[in-house]
Order: C-alpha cells, then sequence, then structure tokens
C-alpha cells in the first residue's frame, strides 16, 4: 500500500470527551470516527486492525471445529419471545418495528435464532457435535457508552454457540474453544487472564472470563499468585466468607442499626463533620437480608442533601428512616419516590462521594446515571477527571488483596482488566424453551446441550492500546498492527536514488508478504516519523541520500530507543 492512496488522518490533540488512553491514540490516529454516542465509522486504519483480529479468530475458530455462518442482523421479534428474552431484557435490547407495525430486534447476540436453525437443521445424534459461529455487528443499548469502541452501542461480535448431545459432550466443546481461545488472545500478543465467571441460575463452574490485564479495565479480577485460582470480582465476592472487615463499610453495616441509628451516628461513624445541609443517608443496596443489613457486597450510599427541596420534602417520607439514616433497596427508594423501578430518577445526588469497589463501575454507573447524565456523582475507582474532589471516601470492598484464597494455596492479588472473551455453558437453558431437540441413540427426542462463546472483536483494538503505548502513540502487537513496517523515504521527490531504493524496497517486501506501507506523501522527516508512531506501526524503515552513499539503511521498532544502521541488503530480511 501506498500512503498516498491510502486515507490517513491523523490529529495533534484527541476530543475533549475521550476519558482512556485507548480512545484518545484511536481517534488521533485516525482509527475511528464518532457518528453517535457509542456510534463509530471504522476508518481505514482501524479497519485493517479488525480484519486482523478477526483473521487470527477464523483460523482458530476453524482449527477448533467451529463453522462460519451469518445470522441477521435484524431478527424477528417473534424469537425472542419465544424466550422471553424480548420483554426481560430491558433497554439495552434495541426494539425496531417495520411498515407493518410488527416487531424486531437489533441482535445484542445470537442464542434464539441460532437455536432455531438447530432445532429444524440438526435432527440426529450424529450430526453432533456442531459449532456455529459468526462475526457480526451487534448492537446493545449501553446506558453508558464509553471509551470509544471498547464500550459502544453498536460493535463487532464473534459469538459461537455450540450443540451437544450430553452434558458430557458439551463439556468437552466447552474445553475445545478455552484452547481455541487461549490460542487466539496468544497470537493477539495480549497479557490476559482467564478468570472463573458466574454460571448464574444455570450452576456449575463452566463460564469463563477473559480478561486484558489493564489499569483502565472496569472489571476487577481477583487471583492467586501462587495457585490457579482466578474469578471475577463477582464470583470471588460471592464465595467470600461474609466475615466483615475492620475498617470499610461493610463493619458500618453492623455497627449502625437500621431504622434506629441516626444520621449523627452515622457520620461520627464516618469521621464527617455533622452539618446542617447533611440531612439524610442513606445506604442503598439491592438486596437486605432478614436484618435488614445490605445483603451482597454492593451498597450505594447515598448523601441526600437538605439543599435539594425534593430530598427535603420526601425523604422524612421514606418509611422506617429515622433522622434520616436507614438501609433501604433500590426498589424501596424507587418505589418511595414514585419513580419507575430501576430508574431513581429525582433523588438527584448532590454530594459527591467516593466509593471504593472492585464490584464492576458499570454496575455502579447504571445506578447512578439513573439521575441523569449530568449528575454523574457516584462513581466506582474511576474517579471521574472533572468531578469535585469526593466529600467523602468509603470502602466497600467485600475481598481485598492478601485474604487467604478460596482454595487455601495462598493469599488474593487484585488486578484490573477489561473483558475480551466470554465462554459459557448453557446448558438447556434455550434449547429447552425453544423445544430444540434432536433423535439420540434410541431414537427418542433430546434437548440439546448448549455453549456460546463470545469475543469482543472491537474491543480487542481499545484492550490491545490500553496494554500497549507511550507517549508518542499506539504500540500495536505485530499480529495485528494496520502495517507490519512502513518505509520512510526522506527526500523522495527531489532524490532520484531515494525513490529507486524505496521502490525496490517496498516490491522486495511485498514479494515476501510483508504488510508494507510506503510513505510517499512527501511529508518532512518529523512529521512522517509523528504519524507512524502515532499509528503503531511495528517496523520503520528510513532510506535517505545519507544513509545511501554508504549502501545503508535505518531500521527502527516501535519500542526501541534507537535506529539501526544496516545495508539495504539486508533490511527485506531484517523486517519480514
Ligand atoms: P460487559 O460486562 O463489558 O458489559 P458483557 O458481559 O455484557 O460485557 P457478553 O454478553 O459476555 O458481554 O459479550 C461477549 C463479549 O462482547 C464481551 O466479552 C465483550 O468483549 C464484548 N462486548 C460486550 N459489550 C460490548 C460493548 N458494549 N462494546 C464492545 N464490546 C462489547
Ligand atoms: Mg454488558
Ligand atoms: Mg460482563
Ligand atoms: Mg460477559
Amino acid at each position: 500500500m501506498k500512503a498516498s492512496q491510502f486515507f490517513i488522518s491523523t490529529l495533534k490533540e484527541a476530543p475533549a470527551d475521550a476519558e482512556v488512553v485507548s480512545h484518545q491514540l484511536m481517534m488521533r490516529a485516525g482509527m475511528i470516527k464518532r457518528l453517535g454516542a457509542g456510534i463509530y465509522n471504522y476508518m481505514p486504519m482501524g479497519l485493517r486492525v479488525i480484519r486482523k483480529v478477526e483473521g487470527i479468530i477464523r483460523d482458530e475458530m476453524s482449527r477448533g471445529g467451529a463453522v462460519e455462518l451469518l445470522m441477521p442482523i435484524v431478527q424477528p421479534a417473534e424469537l425472542w419471545q419465544e424466550t422471553g428474552r424480548f420483554d426481560k431484557m430491558g433497554p439495552e435490547l434495541m426494539r425496531v418495528k417495520d411498515r407493518h407495525d410488527r416487531d424486531f430486534i437489533i441482535q445484542p447476540t445470537s442464542e434464539e435464532v441460532v437455536t432455531d436453525i438447530a432445532r429444524q437443521e440438526l435432527r440426529s445424534y450424529k450430526q453432533l457435535p456442531k459449532n456455529f459461529y459468526h462475526i457480526q455487528t451487534k448492537f446493545r443499548d449501553e446506558r453508558r457508552p464509553r471509551f470509544g469502541i471498547m464500550r459502544g452501542r453498536e460493535f463487532t461480535m464473534k459469538d459461537a454457540y455450540s450443540f451437544d448431545r450430553s452434558p458430557e459432550a458439551a463439556a468437552r466443546s466447552y474445553e475445545t474453544m478455552f484452547a481455541a481461545y487461549k490460542r487466539i488472545f496468544d497470537r493477539f500478543g495480549l497479557t490476559y487472564r482467564a478468570v472463573a465467571a458466574d454460571t448464574g441460575a444455570i450452576g456449575g463452574d463452566l463460564s469463563h472470563e477473559f480478561q486484558v490485564i489493564a489499569q483502565t479495565g472496569e472489571d476487577a479480577i481477583i487471583y492467586c499468585p501462587t495457585s490457579d485460582y482466578a474469578a471475577n470480582i463477582e464470583l470471588a465476592e460471592a464465595v467470600a466468607p461474609a466475615a466483615p472487615r475492620a475498617e470499610p463499610t461493610v463493619a458500618m453495616a453492623k455497627t449502625l442499626t437500621p431504622g434506629k441509628s441516626t444520621c449523627a451516628d452515622v457520620a461520627a461513624f464516618l469521621g464527617l463533620p455533622m452539618t446542617k445541609s447533611l440531612k439524610s443517608l442513606v445506604l442503598a443496596t439491592d438486596r437486605l437480608d432478614e436484618q435488614g443489613n445490605p445483603a451482597g457486597s454492593t451498597v450505594w450510599l447515598l448523601l441526600l442533601r437538605g439543599d435539594h427541596e425534593m430530598n427535603e420534602v420526601k425523604v422524612g417520607k421514606v418509611p422506617g428512616l429515622k433522622d434520616g439514616f436507614r438501609f433501604a433497596t433500590l426498589a424501596e427508594i424507587d418505589a418511595h419516590f414514585g419513580c419507575k423501578p430501576g430508574y431513581l430518577g429525582p433523588i438527584g445526588l448532590k454530594q459527591p462521594v467516593k466509593i471504593i469497589a472492585d464490584r464492576s463501575v458499570a454496575a455502579m454507573s447504571d445506578f447512578c446515571c439513573g439521575a441523569n447524565e449530568e449528575d454523574y456523582h457516584l462513581t466506582g475507582v474511576n474517579w471521574g477527571r472533572d468531578l469535585p474532589e469526593p466529600d467523602l471516601v468509603v470502602d466497600i470492598r467485600n475481598v481485598v488483596e492478601g485474604d487467604p484464597s478460596p482454595d487455601g494455596q495462598g493469599v488474593l492479588a487484585i488486578e484490573r482488566g477489561i473483558e475480551v472473551g466470554h465462554v459459557f455453558y448453557l446448558g438447556t437453558k434455550y434449547s429447552k424453551t425453544m423445544n430444540a431437540t434432536f433423535l439420540d441413540e434410541t431414537g427418542k427426542p433430546a434437548f440439546f446441550e448448549m455453549g456460546c462463546y463470545g469475543i469482543g472483536v472491537t474491543r480487542i483494538l481499545g484492550a490491545a492500546i490500553e496494554q500497549n503505548h507511550d507517549e508518542r502513540g499506539i504500540i500495536w502487537p505485530a499480529s495485528i498492527a494496520p502495517f507490519q513496517a512502513v518505509i520512510c523515504p526522506i527526500g523522495m521527490d527531489r532524490s532520484a536514488e531515494v525513490k529507486a531504493a524505496a521502490e525496490a524496497l517496498y516490491a522486495e517486501l511485498q514479494a515476501a508478504g510483508v504488510d508494507v506501507l510506503l510513505d510517499d506523501r512527501g511529508e518532512r522527516p518529523g512529521a512522517m516519523f509523528a504519524d507512524w508512531e502515532l499509528v503503531g506501526v511495528p517496523q520503520r524503515i528510513v532510506i535517505s541520500d545519507r544513509g545511501l552513499k554508504a549502501g545503508t539503511v535505518e531500521v527502527q521498532g516501535r519500542r526501541e530507543a534507537q535506529a539501526t544502521v544496516m545495508p539495504l541488503a539486508e533490511a527485506a530480511s531484517q523486517v519480514g
């Protein structure tokens, strides 16, 4: 590819809404272009990376015995009504109507459609196991799309679905996919961890998330450095002993009595000055135990200030609220304020509270954003850049670094991750509700044992950049870089020798199968180098008159501090 033919559009500054480095760098490198909230154009430079990611995925899915098909983006609602997800899924599911007023959805995933295919096409146990996958556009109307394409509303996912005759066979399919995922993430050249995840209603231990390790990750992952134990925070907290910690709010839940403790008690406990405006404190949780303490691990502390008219009037009426303090469920608060369940609208959090929680930040922001996108005061560990300093910091973690690991093999460590893949044993959840059966060896109909396996194709780009960048730009792992090498001729328009040498090397590298770009734009060296450092091409070859006089060129890896001067004749083999 020649730069003059390709499309290159780099920026000096990232847009203000780009909070994380991957979003900033992808915008600056011209890889994506925003069209609407969580909706992006994949520009030519970014699309090349996406295609490489897809190529590796296709390769390894095929090695793992999965077969590719392509299911529609727009799907009839009937199938989704069969499983009940049309109603159950809530606002994340994009519903649309056609001209005849018939309901459709824009797929967030494809269990229904693939199960429909299976119940029609897979009739006998002899056709099993079967694993269908596609790489397709997804739409999820995320409450808070952010971080560029890491949490988009429209994004690309690889989703695979396995069909088996028995739970044992399904477990083998799961293992096969698990191994394929390891090969895929190894080939991407990313540092990742496969962590156990909750299987919810299905039970069993067959669900894992593949998490790319990154400081800015929305997920917390818990692992034991001296054993194989690794789990996402939700699962780790679910199995953690209920013992309260000495300091954090979990202890507060034990010390203070719901419905009895006063606002002043809470303030004293927290070491807060009891100001006039601090009228009420509500600890909100999604579940209460029989004693009225928050069950589970997520506790939201709401400070409702007296200067907020609505609160002053209404808080006093919260049942059991004495002098402004009690534990309440989110549902109770919703009901109290007369808003839709899950809405939590008019609470109007006016007091910023920093909550330290390893619980998914997304879960917390889901709650906070209920108020109003502008009024986003409550946040998890990603304390917003432009928010005022919190008046109060509360630690509500249930699992902390140094806790004994559940397998008794050491102590726990915590790191942050970005969920890039998820493998899940579904059992007969979908086959039963959709009556999808095959004939077993005895000729009797049996429900398919299913598994589903997702990879966030477009999210991989963001995750790779979070892990691989420096102050000059992106550092793509070679396997997914938009170009493997760039030839930078200096003074190509002036020097016939430079032009000839650049074009000869370009032809040689192309012939050798190297994905090479020749920068024939005639940019000044500084601007040219800055562009390719920003874009993150792994290898750069500089050809100049001065070098050619000595028969040499300069080759520099993106991570190297200095170029290596080498004979022109050796450059191709060095890069290839
Ligand atoms: P998250 O917890 O980040 O919301 P999820 O658990 O809802 O993700 P899955 O249903 O497991 O996502 O989908 C499979 C994969 O699709 C995820 O592991 C992730 O890599 C990717 N993915 C999910 N939501 C998005 C999104 N909004 N933007 C980009 N990729 C996404
Ligand atoms: Mg999600
Ligand atoms: Mg998730
Ligand atoms: Mg998931």
